[in-house]
């Protein structure tokens, strides 16, 4: 097939520097025999060229659009349609084109229950006490995921009227970082901030003296792949999430929403951890 009559799926950001997403989407279409038919490309898109991408989505038959970013709010009033629980978080991560109606998701959510869920079993979020670390967009998602879980949730932030905003949407609790010392207290810990990238990739959102071994610690950063965080936690033997089981999660409910087939978990895995240089043990 002409690769222009392709149904084409595409990630957009300003700047884009994700070709984890691509990579693991093509890597799932190859593997099922349907590269043929799909593909999965990125595309930097500045703010003032959303509304344009958005006639080219519905002029050219695009088939999806994973919006990270800046777009993942902006994006909304351009939609048709949008889910209830993209609604309620405040925030679509997902474009579907259904024939020109396009609808949007938010899967971000399924990124971080799921991996949650893997370790503790369906349901096992409920009554867990999570603190969150972070109240900026990445938080909105995975705030929402435990409190639709059942877990007791405490939102940590640097700009404290952000955590206790958010808080107050989803009845949970809010604190500043001077209050750090109470993740102790927490079955889970998530770093939705992004300390422990870039520049910062030396540095942890919180003191290793406060992590210990009956804990979770899930890191929302995946690059790098063993963030300082990680290594404090695994160091006080702390059950630990990578970032990128986020990605994939997230990943494969949007391959399912795009192609209406059952994703591939384990290649796509594979392929986020080959950017890494790490083969899968599970
Ligand atoms: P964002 O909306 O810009 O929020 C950033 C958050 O980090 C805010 O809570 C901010 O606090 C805090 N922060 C930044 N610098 C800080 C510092 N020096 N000290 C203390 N707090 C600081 O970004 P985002 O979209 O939520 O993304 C956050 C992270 O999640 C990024 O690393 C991103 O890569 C990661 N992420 C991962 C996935 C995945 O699939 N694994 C998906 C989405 C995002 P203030 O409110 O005080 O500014």
């Amino acid at each position: 097939m002409n690769s222009l009559l392709k149904k084409q799926c595409m990630i957009i950001g300003d700047p884009v520097d994700h070709s984890l997403s691509p990579a693991m989407h093509n890597a799932a279409y190859k593997k099922l025999g349907i590269d043929n038919i799909f593909s999965f490309t990125k595309r930097k898109v500045t703010p003032n060229e959303l509304e344009s991408l958005i006639d080219e989505v519905r002029e050219n038959n695009i088939r999806g659009l994973t919006c990270t970013i800046p777009h993942k709010v902006e994006v909304m009033k351009y939609l048709d349609e949008i889910d209830l629980i993209a609604k309620k978080i405040g925030a679509v991560n997902t474009v579907v084109n259904e024939g020109g109606l396009l609808k949007g998701y938010n899967t971000d959510w399924l990124g971080t229950v799921t991996p949650l869920e893997n370790l503790l079993g369906k349901g096992g979020l409920k009554g867990k006490k999570v603190a969150l670390i972070g109240a900026g967009g990445a938080a909105r998602a995975m705030a929402f995921g435990v409190i639709q879980k059942g877990a007791k949730l405490k939102i940590y932030n640097r700009t404290v009227s952000k955590a206790k905003a958010l808080a107050d949407e989803l009845l949970a609790e809010a604190a500043g970082l001077g209050d750090l010392e109470k993740v102790c207290d927490a079955d889970i810990i998530i770093n939705s901030t992004s300390i422990g990238m870039g520049d910062k990739k030396n540095i942890s959102p919180i003191p290793a003296k406060f992590i210990s071994k009956s804990q979770i610690v899930f890191d929302a950063v995946y690059v790098p792949y063993e963030t300082k965080l990680l290594k404090d936690a695994e160091s006080k033997r702390a059950t630990i999430i990578h970032g990128i089981e986020m990605l994939l999660y997230q990943g494969t409910a949007q391959f399912e929403l795009y192609t209406n087939q059952t994703a591939l978990q384990d290649v796509m895995r594979q392929s986020l951890l080959d950017h890494f240089r790490i083969n899968a043990t599970t």
